[in-house]
């Protein structure tokens, strides 16, 4: 009797009625879009945490293949990642080969980002050729645009050794570097508007340079993730009309070893909320429930199928 008594007596010690499970989601650094969309991802499940008992926390993180890598490594249960990404890593290519991650799954393809090229104006980079020489912090490694460079470059017919400088800044560092004259430019794959941008523009002269051209198109048709896209006329000081480049879709991913539960709560949460969520960033603006299953990259995963097809949307 006793002895069941204290078994009981530990039970309700280590078992607390209310076990939560905890989410983090991986994102990229503080002033870019992932982080902030982390955030609103988390508002909305944290909602429902009395109910659900899932409690949902955000990482600033270097950025899309980090947060991959994380994932797989089971440090991370989710993070946001570029779709160009997702699949060179979902399916073990470019710079991936031998090191797939058979266990990445998609979630829901959020919101566009755009390959943007930072400049300082008076470096005169009037086309992505331009960079030839130029001093540019092309990105950590670990982040996603560091990665689609990578693509980018042979296309151009050019490598990193053909820039002055080929830095490797975080995205946070870019816009000091610039005003600081320690660069010519930046790449940033990134949702606008953010407010990484808008705080170069307002520190030194910007411009935004163009990716376009013959070789920029065969590269997009070559890779079903790329699309044509405009960075918007309006957003930062100084740049008045739109720039043309091409993007990718910003990717909500897991991995299988995260529970179907904590994943169907997650989508529901945005989902049945979703007219609060899409006002949560302006890069949202043009997004609808139907798009968020549009450049996923990967498998999706089974808790997230669950709730678009309740929904009626798979
Ligand atoms: N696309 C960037 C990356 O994968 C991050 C963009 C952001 O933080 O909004 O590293």
């Amino acid at each position: 009797m006793k002895k069941i008594a204290s078994a009981a007596l530990i039970t309700a010690l280590t078992i607390p009625a209310f076990a939560a499970e905890f989410i983090t989601i991986g994102t990229g650094s503080v002033t870019g879009t992932y982080y902030p969309t982390g955030g609103a991802v988390c508002r909305l499940v944290n909602k429902y945490k009395k109910e659900t008992k899932i409690r949902c926390s955000v990482e600033s993180t270097g950025g899309s293949e980090y947060n991959i890598n994380t994932i797989k490594n089971g440090e991370l249960d989710f993070g946001i990642a570029q779709s160009d990404v997702v699949y060179n890593m979902a399916n073990g290519l470019k710079k991936y080969k031998g090191k797939q991650v058979k266990k990445l799954r998609s979630v829901m393809a959020i919101y566009p980002e755009l390959f943007t090229v930072v400049t300082r104006k008076e470096a005169g980079i009037k086309s992505i050729k331009d960079i030839k020489g130029k001093r540019i912090n092309v990105g950590n490694p670990g982040s996603g645009h560091a990665s689609t460079a990578a693509t980018l470059f042979p296309y151009l017919g050019m490598s990193k050794k053909d820039l002055g400088f080929a830095g490797v800044l975080k995205a946070g560092e870019s816009p000091d570097a610039l005003r600081d004259n320690k660069v010519d430019g930046y790449f940033y794959m990134v949702g606008h508007p953010t407010a990484n941008i808008k705080d170069a523009s307002n520190s030194v002269d910007i411009a935004i340079t163009p990716v376009v051209g013959p070789e920029v198109d065969k590269m997009i048709k070559d890779n079903p993730y790329f699309a044509k896209a405009d960075v918007p006329a309006g957003l930062y000081k100084g740049i008045d009309t739109p720039v043309s480049t091409f993007g990718v879709k910003a990717v909500l991913v897991t991995s299988t070893d995260v529970s179907d539960k904590a994943v169907y709560t997650l989508v529901k949460a945005i989902l049945e909320n979703f007219d609060a969520f899409k006002k949560l960033h302006p890069a949202y603006a043009n997004i609808t429930k139907e798009s968020l299953l549009d450049g996923l990259s990967a498998p999706q995963h089974e808790g997230a199928k669950k709730y678009f097809k309740e929904a009626g949307l798979l």
